[in-house]
């Protein structure tokens, strides 16, 4: 019984530890948030001019709840939260030459335009620039034994691809977008 009751104590001395670990890792998540300011200037197209919008903070549990029902494809909480890659030619938007804008899969943000888009002939949607600079972070990415930039949503943070020197004029970018993580919304020519 002795026996019995010493283990309980550290089963349960274990489960608080464990407890405690992962909401002092949240903590440490949200604290580093924190750093950021809360608002943004973004480039909207429907006002067509910059405006404030807010961050969008969610936790990886909200965001996999959120990416997994309809519109999304299979692909997008993998490629959005967790920095993964659609196979080339795979996407919806590769070969898609409509007129209109393409918004973040993840929280709306408008980050590319059609006029933008161009056939580089990899396989992935590409843009020779986004919709404006504001719009896009980038970050350092040496997964892969690879030095490449990861360009995220600025808003919400979510990786939507990579940009590279090869592109063409006028500044040599190539943005290598995967499809799963944008929205498109045709525009009207007349606006
Ligand atoms: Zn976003």
């Amino acid at each position: 019984m002795k026996n019995y009751r010493r283990y309980l104590t550290a089963l349960l001395m274990v489960g608080a530890l464990i407890w405690w670990a992962g909401s002092s890792f949240a903590k440490e998540d949200i604290m580093d948030k924190s750093n950021q300011s809360a608002q943004i200037k973004v480039y909207s197209v429907d006002e067509d001019r910059f405006i404030t919008v807010d961050r969008v903070f969610k936790t990886e549990e909200q965001w996999k709840e959120q990416l997994s029902g309809e519109p999304y494809e299979d692909l997008a909480y993998k490629i959005l939260r967790r920095q993964g890659t659609e196979p080339a030619f795979s996407g919806r938007y590769a070969k898609h030459t409509e007129y209109g804008v393409y918004r973040c899969a993840a929280c709306g943000q408008d980050l590319f335009h059609s006029d933008h888009k161009y056939d580089s002939g990899t396989g992935w949607p590409s843009y020779y620039q986004p919709i404006a600079r504001e719009n896009v972070d980038f970050h350092e990415d040496r997964s892969f034994f690879m030095v490449r930039t990861e360009v995220v949503c600025s808003r919400c943070q979510s990786h939507i691809g990579h940009v590279f020197n090869d592109g063409p004029a006028p500044d040599g970018e190539r943005y290598c977008m995967n499809s799963a993580a944008l929205l498109f919304e045709p525009l009207s020519r007349n606006r």
